[in-house]
């Protein structure tokens, strides 16, 4: 068996440690004579799978109780919609435009009221996030809405806009579970988990009850009114089961590994290691301003298409893989989740100064 560095932005690795664990219950689950894919998601079972992830997943993230917990599916998409169906009690919302995911969640908005854009980076190629110090946000608003990490412009935001009584919701996808947040300080935070966190088919909401309401667009389908999903605790139909039970192993596992602050720290040196290579590189170089640069995915070109193929093609022969850029920034993204070691890292930025020493 041999393992590769995978830099998938999405669906992306895993730890080995939480594979192997679903391995060993796949054909028979603690005893129960069958695998969580195969059992009622009304049995006993899967209720304690359920009921414990959401308890783990509180404690990693300090959790108010306050605030809801949903196990959905649709992916991060789906909430685009999801979100001014249940939240734009006004009709208004602001948007802060900082990449491929806020611009598409801003658009699907629209559809649902009168979602403004109040600041944007597509000036820059999304290279950076906008200045939040001195915005405004409409009084009107039901929401201010963010993409904390960018994934395809590997950016993220230094600092959280102060939005006031404005609730903030923020799509934090591909940065779930790799620092601590504040949870407080959000009326809804929301991610696909196919990115940090477990395998694609769940997206986790939490949200703050006060805006959890019946009265919504009533054009909501009832699948999509977070108020269904609350009263029936996720299993308003049959949810994402698998998903679910592979996002609770790895909820144990970043506890075993200390909780959030612990990843952060060990995010962080990860990160320096390819950024300081980057940095001093004559031949890479980062796309996302210094400023705003994201722990989790980063992207980065030599300036020379071929020269850029040609590095993609040999980090095959390192065991590096699924690196190639998103089209829109093109070059190369290293996606640096919880689950890369840090020799995966190191095994990459090896090869870049052996590549560039090549190819000088
Ligand atoms: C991948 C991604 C999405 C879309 O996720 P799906 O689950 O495919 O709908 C949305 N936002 C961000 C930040 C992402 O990285």
């Amino acid at each position: 068996m041999a393992r590769v560095y995978n830099f998938s932005a999405g669906p992306a690795v895993l730890p080995e440690e939480v594979l192997r664990e679903a391995q060993a219950g796949m054909l028979d689950y603690n005893g129960c004579g069958m695998s969580v894919m195969e059992m009622s998601h009304r049995s006993a079972a899967f209720a304690d799978i359920i009921e414990q992830a959401e308890a783990d997943l509180r404690t990693l993230m300090g959790i108010p109780d306050n605030y809801h917990v949903l196990f959905l599916q649709g992916g991060a998409t789906q909430q685009f919609a999801a979100i001014p169906m249940n939240l734009m009690k006004n009709g208004v919302a602001d948007y802060i435009v900082s990449g491929s995911w806020s611009k598409k969640a801003f658009k699907e908005a629209k559809l649902y009221g009168d979602a403004r854009c109040i600041a944007s980076s597509e000036d820059e190629n999304f290279s950076y996030v906008p200045d939040v110090d001195g915005l405004t946000f409409s009084p009107d608003a039901d929401y201010a809405y963010i993409c904390q990490n960018e994934t395809i412009y590997g950016t993220r935001y230094p600092k959280l806009p102060d939005t006031g009584d404005v609730p903030l919701v923020s799509d934090v996808s591909s940065m779930f579970l790799s620092e601590p947040m504040d949870v407080s300080g959000y009326g809804l935070i929301y991610g696909g988990v196919q990115k940090n966190v477990g395998p694609a088919g769940v997206v986790i909401v939490i949200v703050r009850e006060d805006l959890v309401r019946e009265d919504v667009n009533p054009a909501t389908p009832t699948i999509m009114r977070y108020l269904t999903q609350v009263d029936a605790k996720s299993l308003s139909n049959t949810p994402p089961c698998w998903g679910i039970y592979i996002c609770g192993l790895v909820f144990k596992w970043l506890k075993e590994k200390g909780g959030l602050s612990a990843m952060k720290q060990i995010n962080e040196e990860k990160a320096a290691l390819l950024y300081d290579f980057l940095d001093q590189s004559k031949l890479f170089r980062g796309t996302a301003r210094t400023d705003c640069r994201s722990l989790m995915n980063v992207p980065f070109v030599t300036g020379d298409a071929e020269l850029d193929a040609k590095f993609i093609a040999e980090c095959k022969d390192h065991g590096i893989e699924s690196i190639k850029g998103h089209r829109s920034v093109g070059g190369m993204r290293a996606s640096i989740y919880n689950a890369m070691p840090k020799a995966g890292v190191q095994a990459l930025v090896d090869f870049m100064a052996q590549f560039e020493k090549e190819n000088a």
